[in-house]
């Protein structure tokens, strides 16, 4: 018994190999030093500049209308092994400069992000919109403070929740150790400091840049405390974030079932060709199909089970979203959206849902048809 477990145990080893060790350098001792010589540790140590080959991020953006490209991360959560790439962050050509939507997961991402879009076009990225607070989405500020000078848009929640090093009364401090300053390299982590937005917005806001008409929409608590998405109205594109995601499982941790399908009812409220999820390479017309099935599901299921009498206890294996079973993250994600979905959905009261083929007029036959019905009721 034991020997056939080992050589199972061997197996599992040689089959994860490719995704154990980084792709671009060798390193003699993988289970212990990374690329620049330096321990790998979990627990906070000062930023040092290794000598090391930078991570490469093998960046290539794909065009997904006139002025939007966008690049596109795996369907995982942070590790070593894609160093953060696991989120979706667009460009937006303005007339002489470049604007970004979210910023990635590192300095040294943002900064191979940019190298690739030059290429498109020469021009500096003056301006900086974030989508929420998670540190997939915008990890690369500090590329484009410090480089190009960019005026950085997002969530006050940023500033409130976390800090990058401070100089207090001649003592340094440590910035934040996030979720991925933990999950990385040094070699694809090194360069990046939490950086702060420079300005927030109350409410729906907007914005002419470079040429460009942008609505930079709040949703407010949805996917998480407070989510944006940006929508380009001549270009009839919506950058959705993490409201919407496809080919994989959402993390609702941080959100509310309600929120999220408000948020998407938002987006399906506009007028779009293109849809770019958070998370996910589908950005047709088809792009929140995923989302806005998963999360119809999530809330009816569970409410019927709550009205069985189903505790929270059992709801996990009572509700499960067997539709969504072969997409990824599916074991990691879903029954902590189902457990954590109870507990807001005891306090669910049917006016929380926004309905916004009342208030705008912009999606012509769906509201044609709930206009036929209120008429005829
Ligand atoms: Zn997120």
């Amino acid at each position: 018994m034991k020997s056939i477990l080992s050589i199972l145990l061997v197996g599992a080893f040689v089959v994860s190999m490719p995704f154990i060790f980084n792709k671009s350098v060798t390193v003699t001792e993988p289970h212990k030093l990374d690329v620049d010589g330096n321990f790998i540790l979990n627990e906070w140590v000062p930023s040092r500049d290794g000598k090391g080959p930078e991570w490469d991020y093998n960046l290539k953006p794909v065009q997904v209308s006139e002025r939007v490209w966008c690049f596109f991360g795996a369907l995982e959560m942070p590790t070593k092994e894609n160093a953060g790439n696991m989120s979706n962050s667009c460009y937006i050509k303005g007339d002489d400069q470049w604007i970004t939507w979210d910023t990635g997961p590192s300095y040294i991402f943002a900064k191979q992000a940019y190298a690739a879009m030059q290429k498109i076009a020469d021009m500096p990225v003056k301006t900086v919109i974030i989508s929420h607070e998670h540190d997939d989405h915008w990890l690369g500020n500090n590329y484009y403070k410090e480089v190009h000078g960019a005026t950085i848009y997002g969530t006050e929640l940023i500033n409130e929740n976390y800090y990058g090093p401070r100089h207090v009364e001649g003592k340094d401090y440590p910035g934040m150790q996030t979720r991925m300053i933990k999950a990385l390299y040094q070699n694809a982590n090194r360069g990046t400091v939490l950086a702060p937005v420079d300005e927030a917005f109350d409410e729906t806001t907007k914005l002419n840049i470079s040429g460009v008409n942008l609505e930079y929409v709040k949703v407010g608590y949805a996917h998480s405390e407070e989510d944006w998405f940006l929508y380009l109205p001549d270009d009839k594109v919506v950058l959705a974030a993490d409201v919407v995601m496809n080919g994989r499982v959402t993390s609702n941790r941080d959100g509310i079932v309600v929120g999220q399908i408000n948020a998407i009812n938002a987006i399906r409220s506009r007028e779009w060709d293109y849809l770019v999820p958070g998370h996910g390479f589908v950005t047709d017309k088809t792009a929140a199909d995923e989302s806005v099935k998963y999360f119809a599901l999530l809330k009816d299921r569970v409410l019927e089970k709550m009205e069985e009498g189903v505790i929270a206890d059992y709801i996990t294996k009572e509700v499960t979203l067997d539709e969504f079973r072969d997409k990824d993250l599916y074991y990691i994600l879903s029954p902590g959206n189902v457990f954590r979905s109870y507990e807001e959905l005891e306090m669910f009261d049917e006016d929380d849902l926004i309905d916004y083929s009342a208030e705008n007029s912009s999606d012509e036959e769906d509201d044609a048809e709930d206009k036929e019905e209120k008429e005829a009721a």
